[in-house]
């Protein structure tokens, strides 16, 4: 129930996003997937391989995936009742592992409206729990201030939707990824700025984090 949530409240930001001459498609990215690891341990920036497990168990690729299906039917639907048209592209559909480079190529298009990649995270000691969005360092992020705008609403949209559950979850706003990895960042922005087209697309990562 809680990841349901989440999604009412997503919407209510999600049909804000102006409308296009062409109809404007949402990218969603299942985070992880498969089982092979996607992408030497460079490519991916030194983070782990993949399929975190929640403390019972549950894959977090799993946990993307499912997420990310319900997220698109819901937007799909609240589209047709009073929203603009809009498409919605997942980056997988299955259980498979992409590397950020083919997860890059599917949100080449030009009708991208803005990209998400989904992830479920815990930590904290028992202790931290909400919403997080991670965008693209300021120094190397052309489009810094509009990914921090759509990052910030994001991560207050997905903490309000949790709440109604978990009264403790709250925002954990906004964070870059000059604080992953010693600096080094996430590949998944450099290779989508790889795009040109790519470049003014607002995109983050979403994480929720729930107390273990
Ligand atoms: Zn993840």
């Amino acid at each position: 129930m809680r990841h349901l949530s989440w999604l009412a409240i997503f919407l209510g930001f999600l049909v804000e996003t102006p409308i296009q001459a062409e109809i404007p498609v949402i990218i969603i990215d299942p985070g992880h997937g498969g089982h092979a690891v996607a992408g030497s341990l460079k490519e991916r920036t030194n983070s782990s391989p993949n399929n975190a497990t929640t403390p019972g168990g549950i894959l977090e690729k799993d946990l993307t995936l499912e997420f990310s299906r319900i997220l698109r039917e819901v937007i799909l639907e609240e589209a047709r009742k009073s929203g603009p048209q809009v498409g919605v592209l997942l980056t997988r559909e299955d259980d498979r592992n992409l590397n950020f480079a083919e997860r890059a190529a599917i949100a080449h298009r030009s009708d991208t409206a803005c990209i998400v990649s989904i992830h479920f995270n815990a930590g904290g000691g028992g202790k931290a729990m909400g919403s997080l969005a991670l965008i693209g360092a300021r120094a190397r992020n052309p489009n810094y201030e509009i990914d921090h705008a759509f990052g910030k609403r994001l991560a207050e949209a997905c903490s309000r939707g949790v709440q109604q559950y978990l009264p403790a979850s709250k925002s954990r706003g906004v964070i870059t990824d000059g604080h992953l990895h010693g600096g080094l960042g996430s590949n998944f922005f450099f290779q989508l700025a790889r795009h040109r087209q790519l470049r003014k697309v607002p995109q983050v990562f979403s994480r929720d984090r729930v107390h273990r």
